[in-house]
Order: structure tokens, then sequence, then C-alpha cells
């Protein structure tokens, strides 16, 4: 069974410098609503936890189940969830990703990068999640309880990338919360399972799209 390293549980980001027609858009006034592109790839998983490989139907399940996490998060902020691949912020589902600042072999949950006002691109690692999801789960979770917990994982990691492209000079590491969005690491119990919440983002999106 994979295991998480604690060597590669930060999710990484790379931030891109405001252009000065950035700062032209963000004097805009009014609430805005902004598409938010989210969509997997072809990925896989196998593991003895869940009995073999994930099934079409599976993948199915966890596609859902994220996209449900993700417009939960986004409630009443403006953000529409939509599978478009030409929106102006995307987070892509890959089967892995590695650390972009490092020429080293390095695995994380997910990285993105962002232009205040502008947009952003980001990745989710299915893999991190998928192995994350077994580690955390009680000896006792049935398949269904994996499968659920996988797609919340990612869900709940691409919400945190979206807020890294929507807000890329904000410090929101700095939540000390493990239960909430922005915490600075994805190896915890609380990304697959348990009520997820915000901490010190929420009012600077609201802020920053003006609701
Ligand atoms: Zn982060």
């Amino acid at each position: 069974m994979a295991r998480v390293s604690p060597h590669t549980v930060g999710l990484v980001t790379v931030l891109v410098a405001a252009g000065a027609s950035a700062l032209i858009l963000a004097e805009r006034r009014g609430p805005r609503t902004i598409e938010a592109g989210f969509w997997f790839e072809p990925v896989s998983y196998a593991s003895t936890r869940i009995g073999g490989t994930l099934t079409p139907a599976d993948l199915h399940t966890i596609s859902a189940v994220a996209r449900a996490e993700l417009v939960a998060a986004f409630e009443g902020l403006g953000i529409t969830v939509t599978d478009k691949r030409q929106a102006p912020y995307r987070v892509q589902v890959v089967q892995e990703v590695r650390d972009p600042r490092t020429r080293r072999d390095m695995k994380v949950a997910g990285q993105s990068r962002g232009v205040p006002g502008i947009g952003g691109i980001g990745t989710v690692s299915f893999s991190f999640f998928a192995s994350g999801a077994t580690v955390y789960a009680p000896e006792s979770a049935t398949r269904d309880t994996l499968i659920t917990a996988i797609g919340r994982g990612i869900g709940r990691g691409a919400v945190h990338e979206f807020t890294h492209q929507l807000l890329p000079k904000a410090a929101i590491h700095a939540s000390r919360d493990p239960a909430s969005y922005e915490y600075s690491s994805a190896a915890r119990p609380e990304q697959f399972f348990g009520d997820m919440r915000w901490n010190l983002a929420r009012p600077l999106l609201q802020a920053r799209l003006g609701w």
C-alpha cells in the first residue's frame, strides 16, 4: 500500500507576480462572477485496501463527490464550478504532481500559479489523495467509504488550489486549523473525513470578488 511520506505532504504553490493589467482589473466595482474549471484527466489507482483497481463507476463517484465539495465551499462567493477547460481559473486532476521548485523527484498533493485579477492554473494529484484516503481511513472503513473519501480529499485539495489562484499574494497557510481549507498540509485525516471549514481566506475572497 502506498504511504504518504512526510517529505511529500506540502501543497506547493508557485506564485506569479502581478502584471500592470491585473491592477486595472482589480479596480472593477461590484460583485463578480467567475468560472472555476475543474476536470479529471485519465487517472487510475489500485490497492488491496480497495480490493484491486478503481472502476469507471468509482471514478464517476469520486468526480461527483469532489465537484460537490467545490460547490459547497464556494457557495455565496460568485464562483461557478464548471468543466470548461478554458475557464480563467482552473484545476485539473492528474495522476501525479511533482514539486516544481526542486529537481528532485518529489511528489506533492497539488500546485498552482495565479495572476491577480486574471486567472490561474493548477493541478492536484490523484495518487496522493487516493493513497491518503486509505492511509487515514479507520480500519473498519468500507470500500464505499474509501471511495467517497478519495473524492472528498481531491475536492478539498482543489478548493485549496483555487484559493491560491484567487488570492496569490495571501499567506493562506497561516491558518492553524487542520479542519480548514487553507491549512498548509493535505496529509491529515481532516482532508478526507469530517466537515471542513474556511479560516482566514473566505473574507479575503469576499473582498476580492465583491460579495
Ligand atoms: Zn497551499
